[in-house]
């Protein structure tokens, strides 16, 4: 789709559309359009995958009004951050021809930063309405169990996640004074009190080790890269902002190339995650409840295919995961 928009006539006819604008309005309106055709593109199979199928499953609880409304949400953040994105990249390569990929390089890497740090709370918000936990003594518990695990938070709170789906999950979110525990309301309503401490405590197991501080680094050294790519494959005409598509073209090399490392590196971290909730609450019984749980609700593959589990499993199947539980009942 990104070859048809950089080579093609259809690609040709869009970009008459917005080439008078002058380099900035072009690239602003270049970035916004690529954006929109993309999602338009990628609608079918997502309506099948995000809609009909988690109808047909039991996941989803949401009408296609309030589906569509979330698409057009995501849509609308790709939009602005695309359009904002491609306009310093052009506006950069105009400016500093020589040494554009420097500067690009520092700029993609703060934007990641800067994004881990807000997105939490810019975009949740957009998704989820909160509320503080109203079980204080639960609330107390996962409170301290957060402190156990070195990681203190000030507020649990839920998320009205059913109004769209079924599935349960927990995270913690926010940088100190603004971290958080989140726990979805329909896992409150389908597990007991030891699965919940137990997945809240896998979550902070993720907070103890800064998986989310080492993923954005990996995220910046990422951005580094990238530039470093397309500065090789393309040179100064990054200058011109048709070539939107040849670059997301090659992004989305990158990215597929970065599949299987990053699943790997994914499932490790899950396993410290999980030993961690064994650490911290030291129930194995609710750590096997909760996996079992998870895998039914969720209808995991318990088996799948060697390729798909390396490219795409970013968690260990369930087997794996009880297959931890029992080491770790052996160990101690
Ligand atoms: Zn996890």
């Amino acid at each position: 789709m990104y070859a048809a928009l950089e080579w093609s006539w259809v690609g040709d006819r869009l970009w008459a559309g917005v080439v008078g604008l002058g380099w900035a309005g072009s690239a602003t309106a270049w970035a916004a359009l690529v954006t929109v055709v993309a999602e338009l593109v990628r609608l079918p199979l997502a309506f099948w995958r995000g809609f009909v199928r988690e109808r047909r499953w039991g996941f989803s609880r949401q009408t296609l009004g309030g589906w569509l409304a979330d698409r057009a949400k995501g849509l609308g953040v790709g939009v602005v951050l695309a359009a904002a994105a491609w306009t310093a990249a052009v506006g950069l390569a105009r400016a500093l021809p020589g040494w554009w990929p420097a500067a690009a390089a520092a700029a993609l890497a703060l934007a990641v930063l800067l994004l881990s740090l807000v997105a939490p709370l810019v975009f949740e918000p957009l998704f989820n309405r909160f509320r503080p936990l109203g079980d204080e003594r639960l609330a107390g518990e996962l409170r301290a169990l957060a402190e156990a695990a070195g990681v203190p938070v000030r507020d649990v709170l839920v998320a009205d996640a059913s109004r769209r789906t079924t599935k349960v999950n927990a995270y913690v979110s926010g940088l100190g004074r603004t971290r958080r525990v989140v726990v979805f309301d329909t896992l409150l309503e389908a597990a007991g009190e030891p699965e919940v401490k137990l997945i809240v405590a896998h979550e902070l197991g993720h907070r103890r080790d800064r998986h989310v501080a080492k993923g954005t680094l990996l995220g910046m050294a990422g951005a580094v890269v990238a530039v470093v790519v397309l500065w090789a494959a393309l040179g100064t005409r990054v200058a011109s902002p048709r070539e939107l598509p040849l670059v997301l073209l090659l992004f989305t090399g990158l990215e597929l190339a970065a599949l299987a490392p990053g699943a790997a590196l994914s499932r490790r971290w899950e396993r410290a995650a999980d030993r961690c909730s064994l650490e911290l609450t030291s129930d194995r019984a609710a750590f096997e409840r909760a996996h079992v749980a998870l895998a039914r609700k969720n209808l995991s593959d318990l088996a799948p295919p060697q390729l798909v589990y390396r490219l795409l499993f970013t968690h260990p199947t369930p087997p794996e995961r009880l297959a931890l539980a029992r080491e770790w009942a052996a160990r101690t």
